[in-house]
């Protein structure tokens, strides 16, 4: 059942509308959640980014969006396990019950050089090719690796959208390069004060590395534990403030920074920040994702990510080249 298609739309995030308005989506997602849920989340999304309206929903009406109804998108390519796309492999047809092979229920490694020979080979001009892989958490470690390298020098037009139930069983490389989303279930939207939110979660986020007082971030922790989405929403926004920080350091362009609009401040901060402070920094935001997601209470979470940063944050100052 869950390999059928529902054509049933998701939710889209703001977030992730907002990126397709601005034209600002970024080059590798990481969706996890329930894999029903991740699956029409990818489908609804990929289809708002292809939509020639552009404005973050899908109309239904232009010649990509009826493509993909009908399933002959030429930008699109699904990657899923072998045991769900045997029906493509040809010779071990289905037979009623399938012979297993012993990489059954994974991604296997030719697939993923597939992936990377398409996204390299954007012969379609202008358009992005998406790729959407499924259960990305099987792919074999050498996979992955061959993976990060597409991910870390993404070529023109690739979009990737990786789906997994648990994305503990990717790299914590790749988990570096995408951008998290979780589908809010059952039509449950993030709050959505839209940028004032994005605004004020990069400000905090700058503000604990630069030694603002934590009397006066404080209030900005009481603001963002006030629900779970939120203080969720509030981690992983920061989490990208430092990625960005460490990717800027690392390359100067400012086109891979996934808060692209907010790259004023992100070069600021990198100019003030030690590569390992940012390093400390994003890791105290992932442990702070993972005690919400797992634990009590959400200000403790976001507290202890305070206190890691501002503690992390004189160490190496200055060691950026
Ligand atoms: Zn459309």
């Amino acid at each position: 059942m869950s390999s059928k298609r529902k054509t049933q739309a998701a939710v889209i995030p703001e977030r992730l509308q907002r990126a397709v308005r601005n034209g600002s989506v970024f080059h590798a997602y990481l969706m996890e959640g329930p894999r029903g849920e991740t699956a029409s989340l990818a489908q609804a999304f990929a289809a708002a980014v292809l939509c020639s309206r552009q404005d973050g929903s899908v109309c239904g009406n232009c010649v990509s969006c009826r493509q993909i109804r009908d399933g002959v998108s030429p930008y699109i390519f699904q990657v899923r396990t072998l045991e769900e796309s045997d029906e493509d492999l040809g010779e071990e047809k289905k037979t009623g019950k399938k012979a297993k092979p012993k990489d059954s229920g994974k991604i296997r490694d030719k697939q993923i050089e597939d992936v990377i020979e398409r996204s390299r080979g954007n012969a379609l001009g202008s358009s992005r090719i998406i790729t959407i892989i499924e259960q990305a958490d099987t792919i074999t470690p050498r996979g992955q690796n061959r993976l990060l390298k597409v991910l870390e020098e993404p070529p023109e037009g690739m979009m990737m959208i990786l789906m997994t139930e648990n994305s503990e069983g990717l790299l914590e490389t790749i988990r570096s390069r995408c951008q998290l989303v979780r589908p809010a279930g059952n039509g449950e939207e993030l709050p959505d004060e839209g940028n004032a939110f994005l605004k004020r979660a990069v400000a905090a986020a700058a503000g604990m590395l630069a030694g603002v007082p934590a009397a006066d971030l404080w209030k900005e922790i009481e603001y963002f534990s006030d629900t779970r989405e939120k203080a969720m929403h509030f981690a992983e926004t920061a989490q990208l403030f430092y990625r960005d920080l460490i990717l800027y350091g690392e390359t100067g362009r400012e086109d891979l920074l996934a808060l692209r609009a907010y790259a004023p401040e992100i070069r600021e901060a990198a100019e003030s920040t030690g590569r390992a402070a940012a390093i400390q920094a994003a890791e105290a935001c992932e442990r702070a994702v993972r005690d919400l997601k797992a634990i009590v209470s959400m200000k403790h979470a976001l507290r202890y990510m305070m206190f890691d940063i501002q503690l992390y944050r004189g160490v190496n100052r200055g060691d950026n080249k």
